[in-house]
């Protein structure tokens, strides 16, 4: 393409630089908004019992309904509301209404949610974890939180401090995109965890790939002999499913199962996976 435009190329980029700068510089200052005018939204993605295919819990995936771009991505705003700051109040939204909303869910099903890597460094966020369980009534054991290895890599001893509070509380813990990061086996023994959950690429790569099964059935091995669940993310088939079951992994989650569902969808989910119905939602609307 660069050839074929010749001169005009070095223009074109220019141009396309600045509307990224400008892009972004509109979406940071829409940011300070998206709180305070109630244009957050949660959606929840079902995590499903590979083992008895009943549905385990729910994970909270967050949604912006822009005023002019319509429903954004958290891919599109989590990097500038950390570069802002702002991540600190909108994971703490998601906390309070991920909470509240499982405490209306029946049985003892979990919520998981998701943490940025520099809440970690925040103080206040056991305090915070606390308010929501309290506002909320949500037993504690039910509310799973997601870290990635980028948080578990920051300052050891107050990450271990802060996990220590967290888990004292009942509160569990998952490390989110398990294999894409450092993925060292130092921190299954430095960190408690209760939850592993690997990344979707290692799953897309079952098919593909003869040296995915082995890696996969080891984590899931050491998974059982250390009483860390393995959750494998982002099953779009039923072979993967079944690939996944037989191997021993304990829960899925994906399109295959569900995508990220409205609120109100989420106790159809429910009651169909409880007659045994499989409702699959492949698009997100
Ligand atoms: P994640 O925590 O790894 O979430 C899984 C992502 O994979 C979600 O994207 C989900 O919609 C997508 N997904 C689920 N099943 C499938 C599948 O079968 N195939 C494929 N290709 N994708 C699947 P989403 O919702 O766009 O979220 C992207 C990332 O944004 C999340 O990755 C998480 O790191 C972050 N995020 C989402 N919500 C929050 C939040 O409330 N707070 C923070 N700090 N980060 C969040
Ligand atoms: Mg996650
Ligand atoms: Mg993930
Ligand atoms: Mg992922």
């Amino acid at each position: 393409r660069a050839k074929s435009e010749g001169r005009g190329c070095f223009r074109f980029f220019e141009t396309g630089m600045d509307d990224d700068a400008v892009k972004s510089q509109e979406l940071r200052a829409d940011l300070r908004n998206a709180l305070s005018g109630d244009e957050l939204r949660l959606r929840f993605q079902p995590i499903m019992n590979l083992q008895t295919s009943a549905v385990a819990g729910f994970e909270a995936l967050l949604r912006w309904q822009h005023p002019r771009r319509g429903l954004t991505s958290p891919a599109e705003f989590i990097g500038l509301a950390e570069m802002t700051g702002a991540i600190i109040d909108i994971d703490r939204w998601v906390l309070r209404k991920a909470c509240a909303t499982a405490a209306q869910w029946p049985g003892d099903l979990s919520i998981s949610v998701n943490l940025t890597a520099g809440q970690f460094k925040e103080q206040g966020l056991v305090d915070a974890v606390a308010t929501a369980l309290v506002e909320s009534n949500l037993p504690a054991d039910r509310l799973r939180l997601e870290i990635t290895e980028a948080a578990l890599l920051q300052d050891s001893e107050s990450v271990r401090a802060m996990l220590a509070s967290l888990r004292q509380m009942g509160v569990r813990i998952s490390i989110d995109d398990f294999g894409t990061g450092y993925s060292s086996l130092g921190y299954l023994r430095r960190f408690q965890i209760d939850n592993i959950k690997i990344d979707r690429s290692f799953v897309a790569d079952l098919n593909g790939d003869a040296r995915t099964t082995p890696i996969l059935r080891a984590i899931t091995t050491l998974g059982q002999d250390l009483g860390i669940s393995i959750t494998a993310e982002g099953i779009e088939t039923p072979w993967q499913a079944d690939r996944l079951q037989t191997m021993g992994c304990h829960e899925g989650q994906g399109f295959h199962f569900g995508a990220p569902l409205d609120a109100f969808e989420v106790c159809d989910f429910i009651s169909a996976n409880r007659q045994g119905r499989h409702v699959s939602a492949l698009v997100e609307r």
